[in-house]
């Protein structure tokens, strides 16, 4: 069986904690790996590892880092393919959706290759008379990232770009679940030319999670997960005084109007509800159907649905994979059974899909006259299920999404400016498309939901990431005036 232990001073290491979790291939139910869990001591060598490293790296001059940066860029590209097939061999989502996600996390490079810019000061000349106030971005030190099984290799891009592009040492703790893509991405980041040891990556679970967040040389953490974790993530790690951005679950709902283009938001509602099995913290989970558009949408989604290729992502043909796990793949259909229970109408069944082989398959489901007390409105589920509630007016759907928890992303199909204008005003989420449905922004914007899906301050990536990732320094510098020199006790005051 292969063993996948941690990356520490440049070096792939086996793990010591005797402690390990199977990596299976979700379209064939086999496990393919083992990953090994850190202990404590083990996260210890990396973070002082990286402590050690970032000393002299965050002194590098901006021009080093950047050709770095560029380096990083230009290996990741020539190595998408070998990065999404690890994707694709561990998650389970199809080859065009592995591509899908290095290419977004290209983008977050190619976001830090402009450090000069982003990093760049602010100097105020005769703040008073002969006094000089400058303003600097410096690092952190040593920063981590905990991340989801989801995006293997995207969130560690969203992450690691702008940290080391502000000089930080950076630890990496991925998703047991599917560790293969972010190791390799770490190999790419010293095949780059960044000192061993600045990036460390240690594989493993909540033990190796509380080590990170209690420990004193990890300034800041970055989370992406589930909200229950993040909530505790983030009162955790600002409970020991660190930077925390904690990104947590979400429940995104597509607003359509009768006046949309039902052919358009059909598509839409598909490609977002079902791609990548579901699994996406941007995936749509409910239509909100206004008015006459309700039945309209129902039966076009349903009928794009039933020709959806599900398999092995491996083949060229599948539009869809299997879930992660086993217990994924129960838990979801379990919805199924709940929102029939509840009086949902259950128009499109996954669980009567039929699939050869162990995979972690399960087909696409479509509920419609969903209500919001039903768990299937009220729980993430993070699979193919698409709930339909039907709703009389906008200002109706507006009302509902406030009450909901979360606040990632939302969209509306409509052709009518003045109500998609009301929509982006007033909806309660951090991410909005008019008539784009998966509103996840370009890598110079930055990424956060509002609600049970942000805990922090600092949204991730982009600009915003930028900020996170490091602090100002400011500084007040007086010269005396040869020809006018004298010594003053005075407290001082603007002159
Ligand atoms: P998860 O919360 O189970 O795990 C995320 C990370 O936390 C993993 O590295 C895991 O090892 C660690 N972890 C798990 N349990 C822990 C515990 N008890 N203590 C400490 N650490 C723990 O999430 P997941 O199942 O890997 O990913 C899916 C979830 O992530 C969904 O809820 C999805 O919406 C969310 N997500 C959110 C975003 C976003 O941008 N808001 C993006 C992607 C995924």
């Amino acid at each position: 069986m292969k063993q996948i232990g941690h990356i520490i001073g440049g070096n792939q290491v086996a793990g010591t904690s005797g402690l390990t979790k199977g990596v299976f291939n979700p379209a064939t139910g086999a496990q393919t790996a083992e990953v090994a869990l850190a202990s404590v001591a083990e996260v210890d060598t990396a973070v002082a590892t990286s402590k050690k490293a970032q000393r002299a790296y965050g002194e590098m001059s901006i021009a080093r880092r950047t050709r770095l940066m560029f380096n990083f860029r230009n290996i990741v590209e020539a190595n998408q393919d070998e990065i999404a097939a690890r994707l694709t061999a561990e998650h389970g989502k199809v080859i065009s959706d592995s591509l899908g996600e290095v290419a977004r996390g290209l983008e977050n490079i190619e976001f830090a290759c402009g450090m000069a810019e982003a990093l760049k000061g602010s100097h105020s000349e005769n703040a008073s008379t002969g006094i000089d106030v400058t303003t600097v971005r410096r690092p952190l030190g040593v920063v981590a990232a905990i991340t989801p099984f989801n995006f293997p290799a995207m969130i560690p891009l969203w992450t690691i770009p702008n940290a080391l592009a502000a000089g930080n040492g950076f630890i990496l703790k991925p998703s047991e679940r599917d560790p293969s893509a972010p190791m390799f991405i770490a190999e790419l980041v010293h095949e780059a030319g960044f000192p061993d040891g600045l990036l460390n990556v240690v594989n493993g679970d909540k033990v190796a999670v509380d080590a990170l967040l209690e420990h004193p040389d990890v300034a800041a953490i970055s989370f992406v997960g589930s909200t229950p974790i993040a909530k505790y993530i983030y009162a955790t790690g600002t409970a020991n005084g660190k930077r925390v951005q904690a990104l947590g679950g979400a429940k995104n709902h597509m607003v359509v109007l009768p006046d949309a283009d039902i052919g358009m938001a059909a598509d839409a509602a598909v490609s977002a509800a079902y791609g990548s099995a579901g699994e996406r913290c941007m995936a749509i989970s409910v239509v909100v159907a206004v008015g006459s558009s309700a039945d309209a949408m129902v039966s076009a989604i349903s009928e794009r649905t039933e020709k959806l290729v599900i398999g092995d992502g491996t083949d060229p043909a599948s539009e869809m994979g299997p879930l992660i796990t086993r217990e994924a793949q129960e838990r979801v259909a379990s919805y199924i059974d709940s929102g029939e229970k509840d009086g949902a109408t259950v128009v499109l069944d996954g669980r009567k899909n039929s699939f050869d082989g162990d995979g972690f398959f399960l087909g696409c489901s479509l509920l419609d006259n969903v209500t919001v007390d039903m768990s299937v409105y009220k729980d993430e589920i993070f699979g193919p299920v698409l709930s339909v509630v039907r709703v009389d007016s906008l200002d109706e759907g507006l009302a509902m999404i406030e009450k909901n928890a979360w606040g990632n992303g939302t969209a509306i199909f409509t052709r009518d400016g003045g109500a998609a204008r009301k929509f982006q005003n007033e909806v309660e989420a951090g991410m909005v498309g008019i008539n784009v449905p998966v509103p996840v922004p370009v890598g110079y914007h930055s990424f956060g939901g509002w609600n049970d899906s942000f805990f922090g301050d600092t949204t991730m990536y982009g600009p915003e990431g930028m900020r996170f990732y490091s602090r100002p320094k400011v500084t007040t510098t007086r010269w005396p005036d040869p020809a006018t020199s004298s010594v003053d006790l005075g407290f001082p005051t603007l002159s």
